[in-house]
């Protein structure tokens, strides 16, 4: 059996934002992560070469820096929520990391130091993290600290810290080799700036235009959602009342049916029957989706007592078609509202009777794993085939299979399931194999009151 997770990648249910903030938070998780590896770096690119092959680096003042940037990143590494999407937080982190590293260049040569190359990283990083002129500024002040280095140990000011073995010349007070090593520097440094902030510059300004498209869709959506209940709000009324009357009809209120009408009048009741509960449906599905109930309308549902009165409701059609029902229902409690409950069985339950022929076996668990309510609605039916399974919590969507054995379907129960379960943080998948039978299983998370 293979096993089904709905998916929803257009975000028509829900109103997934799109994940700009959730974007920009993985990035800089992505740099955090980054600098466990620049800590690691720096404790393997000085004690291996000065204990191995003997190199003369300042060993305890470098090992300092790499502390320090380890502390640091513990501390950031902590941090949750907005504060990580904040521009002055990456502000932080790269000058933060720029001060780690200008301490390196000036342990390991100044300006002769090959560690000058790594402060290139930092440029991209800021490329990709903030806005473009924070990027050149960030370059600027990169150029700035290297060059008043570079300046001070010329002068005499702090000491010059050569490593001999890389850099067997005193170059460091030669005012054309540092002019040049500047110059060589700005360059890299603005030509990288610029060219990766070009890429995400571009980047930036098709997610802005996607986020803009994903709003008009969503106001879209909603008109289109409100279109729907106020037609289908219209609907019921006048079509309820025609049910009635044909029922008043065909009980003989209105005098004798004759035995031909009354065939006809049953095949129009089926009919109105039909599209009463179509205009339902529809109005269950725009209503859930467009409005939320209010917090008072919350209650701890008892799931064992909701799963037993829709059965009561549905008894004469289980015994109809002869199916052996099993209920493993424990007490647990979730926090909900009662008719939304009621919709979530009532669907799930009625699929399962309705695509079971006469004789199998409906199945219902229902108990408390972990932090979560299990429910599990089993059938020994007709299965989903393999074309229709990523389709059926579709919209008026019916598989062929299901169409042969129940002619009159709206296709709109899972929709209304899965919208729901979504309200409530669940999860909905099914198994299904064909001819043999299908699980629907719902997971919903059991939180505390003050969330709902
Ligand atoms: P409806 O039952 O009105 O057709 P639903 O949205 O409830 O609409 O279901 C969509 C489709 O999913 C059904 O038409 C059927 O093809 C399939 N389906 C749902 N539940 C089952 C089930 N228990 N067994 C087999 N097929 C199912």
């Amino acid at each position: 059996m293979e096993k089904h997770l709905e998916k929803d990648p257009v975000g028509a249910y829900g109103h997934t934002p799109l994940p700009l903030e959730k974007e920009l938070e993985g990035r800089v998780r992505w740099f955090i992560r980054l600098r466990w590896l620049a800590v690691l770096g720096i404790f393997a690119f000085s004690w291996i070469p000065a204990r191995v092959f003997g190199i003369s680096l300042p060993l305890f003042q470098i090992s300092c820096v790499g502390l320090g940037v380890l502390f640091l990143n513990i501390f950031y590494s902590f941090l949750r929520g907005p504060v990580l999407t904040k521009e002055w937080f990456a502000h932080l982190q790269v000058g933060g990391d720029w001060l780690g590293l200008i301490f390196i260049v000036h342990y390991t040569g100044g300006i002769e130091s090959p560690v000058l190359y790594y402060f290139i990283f930092h440029v991209i990083i800021s490329a990709v993290l903030l806005p473009r002129r924070a990027c050149f500024l960030n370059a600027t002040l990169a150029l700035t600290m290297i060059a008043c280095l570079a300046v001070l140990e010329a002068m005499g000011v702090i000491p010059h810290m050569p490593v001999k073995e890389f850099f067997p010349w005193y170059l460091y007070k030669h005012t054309w080799f540092i002019l040049g090593e500047l110059f060589f520097l700005a360059t890299t440094f603005y030509g990288a700036a610029y060219l990766a902030t070009s890429v995400t510059h571009t980047l930036k300004k098709r997610e802005a235009e996607l986020i803009v498209a994903h709003e008009r869709l969503h106001k879209l959506d909603r008109a289109k959602d409100e279109f729907v209940l106020r037609v289908s709000h219209e609907l019921r009324a006048p079509l309820s009342a025609i049910e009635s009357l044909l029922r008043t009809v065909e009980e003989g209120y209105a005098g004798q049916v004759p035995e031909a009408m009354s065939d006809i009048l049953g095949r129009i009741m089926r009919r109105t029957g039909f599209l009463l509960q179509l205009v339902n449906d529809l109005l269950d599905f725009a209503s859930g989706k467009l409005e939320r109930p209010k917090k008072e309308e919350y209650e701890e549902v008892n799931m064992e007592e909701a799963i037993k009165n829709i059965l009561s409701l549905m008894h004469s059609k289980i015994e109809g078609k002869r199916l052996k029902l099993s209920v493993d229902s424990e007490h647990v409690t979730l926090r909900a509202v009662p008719t939304e409950i009621d919709l979530i069985l009532t669907n799930l339950i009625d699929n399962a009777i309705k695509y079971t022929p006469e004789g199998g076996s409906v199945g219902i668990i229902n108990k408390r794993v972990g932090r979560q309510v299990l429910l599990e609605v089993r059938d020994t039916g007709l299965g989903i085939p393999e074309e229709a399974r990523p389709r059926i919590f579709e919209e008026f969507y019916r598989a062929e299979n299901a169409k042969t054995l129940e002619k009159e379907g709206t296709g709109l129960g899972l929709a209304i399931v899965r919208s729901l379960v979504r309200h409530y943080e669940g999860e909905i998948s099914f198994h299904s194999e064909l001819n043999k039978g299908t699980v629907f299983t719902v997971r919903f998370p059991i939180k505390d009151d003050s969330r709902t």
